[in-house]
């Protein structure tokens, strides 16, 4: 189902979306993302025993020049990399475009950076709506026993830049403590 011009309906869940034309699917391991953990003694230790998958998602992005929407469904794993969170690699988007988070499933905290240095965290329960407007990176964190499941939803006019946040990170981390997760600086 699901040229671009054609409405459709289908149930949300984790390999649902690959009925529609379109969509392809993306496993982001820690090999994808080393660098982005704070602690690298600890990534060269878990990658010399395997490569766990970090998230998985299955979109469909359409082209740039595009005014339509696109979409994706994103599981991210329960788990830790000395102590942080497993995460998305996070990304601003060029150019004018917003998007919706809706979560699913699970427990997270969204990371949410400016250009200049602005920084805002939200939390990530299921039936919650996170709005993300153009110039906000973002990033999201599970920080749940679960996987993170949430919908996305963002203007056809979107082009992704991972480069920056591969550059400078985020301001803040969620790391596992004693008493539950905290964000740090
Ligand atoms: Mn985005």
């Amino acid at each position: 189902v699901g040229l671009a011009t054609d409405p459709f309906n289908v149930a949300l869940g984790m390999g649902a979306l690959q009925s529609i034309d379109g969509v392809s699917d993306t496993v982001r391991r820690l090999s994808d993302m080393q660098g982005l953990f704070a602690d690298q003694e600890a990534v060269a230790a878990i990658l010399a025993e395997g490569d766990p998958v970090i998230y998985e998602f299955s979109a469909r992005q359409n082209p740039s020049s595009d005014k339509s929407l696109s979409f994706g469904l994103t599981r991210i794993r329960s788990g830790t990399i000395g102590g942080e969170y497993y995460m998305t690699r996070g990304h601003f988007h060029r150019g004018k475009g917003d998007e919706v988070y809706v979560t699913l499933n699970g427990q997270g905290v969204l990371l949410l950076q400016t250009r200049d240095g602005q920084r805002r965290e939200t939390t990530m329960a299921a039936g919650t709506l996170s709005y993300v407007p153009t110039g906000w990176g973002h990033r999201a964190v599970n920080v749940g026993s679960d996987g993170l499941v949430f919908l996305s939803v963002w203007s056809g006019a979107v082009d992704h830049d991972y480069e920056t946040i591969a550059r400078r990170g985020f301001p803040r981390r969620v790391i596992s403590a004693p008493d539950g997760p905290v964000v740090v600086t």
